[in-house]
């Protein structure tokens, strides 16, 4: 199979070096050092509408729009930071660079730094949406390099979060369960997927998503590969369930439709009017499904 987009090349996270300010001021300052502007939810791109990074020289203009400065660790020896941007009146002024999203963008970047957007984008997203206390609700600050945020008041560590979400492929002999919602284009369909809720293993998680979103019940599940998803902060966890049951029963407030669909059916896909149109190229749904599409 192939490998999976935003798994690539990771970075040697250098977790010892956050929090050990000069040292990793010092970094900033190291004339290769690489730095990811995120703006709300959007990453920094060139006239051409690809995905750039800076220098040490965008330092000023983060300084100018209190923008958060996060390390996000090392490439060899190349040092990479995010630069959180949460300006709510437009996007800020670097240089000649414009903001758009990553799906938009995702195609035509390299795939280690989508990697490192990806990210970047998650810690930028969690310092913007965790500007208070979660236990005492104060204003924090962002320390450890911008790993932590601490809180001005009662000194409680906030960390950034992930949420697990797990995300199968159900099968039975040649066919497999898509679904999709309503927001979605015509014709798309998708792999089940839900989040991991408190007190549950995510085998226990993949069964009841799939019974409350469809009624089939699963039997075997067997992990696949995770992808991290921050749209906004989700680790998706991917798995192939074996179905028990073919009936579907769908909950309407989830699945707009819900259907069976064969491999020659998913063969065909995107290859005329009418087809089925499979989720975006850069999902481990799509990824799923066309590593089973593929097999004998
Ligand atoms: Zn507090």
């Amino acid at each position: 199979m192939t490998q999976l987009p935003y798994t690539h090349a990771p970075l040697e996270r250098a977790e010892l070096l956050r929090g050990r300010e000069d040292d990793v001021r010092a970094l900033t300052m190291n004339a290769r050092a690489r730095f990811l502007a995120v703006w709300k939810e959007a990453h920094a791109v060139d006239e051409h509408q690809r995905a750039i990074s800076f220098g040490p020289e965008i330092l000023s203009h983060a300084a100018t729009h209190a923008a958060t400065v996060i390390f996000l660790g090392l490439a060899c020896e190349t040092p990479w930071f995010a630069l959180a941007f949460a300006s709510d009146e437009g996007p800020p002024a670097v240089g000649a660079a414009s903001f758009a999203g990553l799906r938009e963008i995702w195609a035509d970047t390299e795939q280690a730094l989508a990697s490192r957007l990806v990210y970047a984008r998650a810690m930028a997203i969690w310092h913007q949406n965790h500007p208070r206390c979660s236990r005492c609700g104060a204003k924090t600050v962002s320390t450890e390099s911008g790993h932590s945020r601490t809180c001005s008041a009662c000194g409680y560590r906030n960390f950034p979060r992930t949420d697990p979400a797990v995300i199968m492929l159900i099968t039975q002999g040649d066919k497999c369960l898509l679904g999709r919602k309503a927001e979605w284009r015509p014709g798309q369909f998708s792999t089940i997927a839900g989040f991991v809720e408190p007190g549950e293993s995510i085998e226990h998680s993949v069964r009841r998503e799939v019974a409350e979103e469809t009624g089939v019940v699963v039997g075997a599940v067997r992990y696949m590969a995770s992808q991290p998803w921050p749209f906004p902060s989700s680790l998706m966890l991917g798995f192939r369930g074996e179905a028990l049951s073919t009936e579907i029963r769908r909950d309407s407030d989830e699945l707009e439709d819900c259907r069976w669909f064969t491999k020659d059916e998913v063969r065909a896909a995107e290859s005329g009017p009418g087809t089925l149109l499979l989720p975006h190229r850069s999902s481990i749904s799509r990824w799923l499904i066309e590593g089973w599409r593929d097999e004998n």
